[in-house]
């Protein structure tokens, strides 16, 4: 991979981690602030709500303590009236300017204002009035405390507007809480989409891109690593020759010796029941195995100028150069009874419980008139007749014809 596209892959990858924090982060704020403005909402409609229900009750009291006879039963009224008063208070102060109790900033909406402050209905005044004619009656002295009194005059008067106007700023409450709600319930679809859409983005401008550079990278590799092997001279298996080196050296040994006049000889040899062997011990025990005999023609083979190569899946081969018939078929007992000697347990072997090999020998002289694929087909033949005859053996290619 070059440096190139590790830096573009790094920079894609930085930008969607990037864009997933920044989202999460998005989605976490817009939540802690839909719980808030929630929770306040409700504080402001239960305040709003209680306000209500304490100034029935204030007037209530107002009426019981022009009525009650007992003196000690009055002074009991005109303190609960006070705390009452009090309560009433401080529940419009907190309605109008804000209370600790409230987690956002608490501004009063410009038609809250109104209903506030301006006429017709001018809450602020009103409430105020009432709260303090119904003090001033929670001060009166007994004897002035009669059914003529101006300020209970003034409060049964007043009480029914004063609910009425209550009863508005309570829906008032409860319209905007809901509006709220609404507007969170927006926020939220439209985070929720843009998250969709990231996705999408990231799907499509992020990972699809990133995937293909990963997948053309490997297929480069691969590719290259095909170019290497085929360029390499080296089984990757068994570490020796492999077959492109045997053609090369063949080739050039083939065309020496048409000058030379010395015979070569070839030996082809093959695993006897290798399939078999696999299917008993396994693939990898089975690569083990082709290790092992790969290793033991090498080394069974000692003079200069000969070589051995992995001719294929279970086949290999060796070049002798000048070497006779005698020699040859001494060197082709040699490999056979070294492979034999590695003693490796082959149970499924129908000749003997241990791999061996069974080989093909052909020795010829190179002729220019010939290809040098002739002496194979007929080493291969050999093979075919050593397998036939029994396996763990070798037979002579009769080159006669
Ligand atoms: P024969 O005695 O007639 O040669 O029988 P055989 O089973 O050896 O011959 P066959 O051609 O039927 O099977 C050859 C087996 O060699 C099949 C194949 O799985 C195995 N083989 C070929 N290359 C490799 C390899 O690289 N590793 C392993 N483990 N097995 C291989
Ligand atoms: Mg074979
Ligand atoms: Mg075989």
């Amino acid at each position: 991979m070059t440096i190139r596209s590790l830096s573009k892959l790094t920079r894609a990858y930085v930008t969607a981690l990037s864009l997933i924090a920044l989202l999460t982060l998005a989605t976490f704020i817009t939540m802690y602030l839909s719980i808030l403005t929630q929770r306040d909402s409700a504080l402001l409609v239960n305040l709003s709500g209680s306000q209500r229900w304490l100034s029935q009750k204030a007037a209530l009291l107002s009426v019981e303590l022009v009525y009650i006879a007992d003196s000690t039963e009055r002074d009991r009224t005109r303190k609960q009236l006070r705390s009452i008063i009090d309560q009433v208070k401080t529940n419009h102060l907190a309605l109008v300017k804000g209370n600790p109790n409230l987690t956002a900033s608490h501004n009063l909406s410009p038609q809250m204002q109104e209903v506030y402050f301006s006429p017709p209905i001018n809450m602020n005044s009103q409430i105020n009035q009432y709260l303090s004619e119904a003090l001033a009656l929670a001060d009166e002295p007994e004897h002035l405390l009669n059914s003529d009194n101006p300020h209970l005059a003034y409060l049964l008067h007043n009480s029914e507007n004063l609910l009425e106007s209550l009863d508005q700023i309570v829906s008032m409450y409860q319209r905007e809480s809901e509006a709220k709600v609404q507007h969170l319930r927006m926020v939220e679809i439209s985070s929720g989409l843009t998250i969709l859409l990231t996705l999408v983005f990231l799907g499509l401008y992020i990972f699809r891109p990133l995937a293909n550079t990963l997948f053309r990278e490997r297929s480069q590799l691969e590719k290259a690593n095909q170019e290497l092997s085929l360029l390499s001279s080296v089984d990757g298996l068994t570490g020796i020759a492999n077959r492109r080196h045997f053609n090369q050296f063949f080739e050039q040994l083939w065309l020496q010796a048409t000058y030379t006049r010395e015979p070569i000889a070839l030996i082809l040899c093959d695993i006897d029941f290798f399939k078999a062997y696999n299917d008993t011990y396994g693939h990898l025990q089975g690569d083990e195995c082709l290790k092992k005999v790969a290793a033991s023609l090498k080394s069974s083979l000692k003079r200069q100028g000969d070589f051995v190569a992995r001719y294929g899946g279970e086949e290999f081969i060796a070049v002798l150069s000048n070497t006779d018939v005698e020699g040859a078929l001494k060197i082709a007992e040699t490999l056979r009874v070294n492979v034999e000697g590695l003693e490796i347990p082959h149970l499924l072997s129908s000749i003997t419980p241990k791999v061996t090999i069974s080989l093909g020998v052909a020795i010829g002289y190179a002729d220019p008139a010939k290809q040098p694929e002739t002496l194979i087909e007929a080493a291969d033949n050999a093979l075919y007749q050593a397998k036939q005859g029994g396996r763990n053996r070798y037979k002579l290619a009769d080159l006669s014809g």
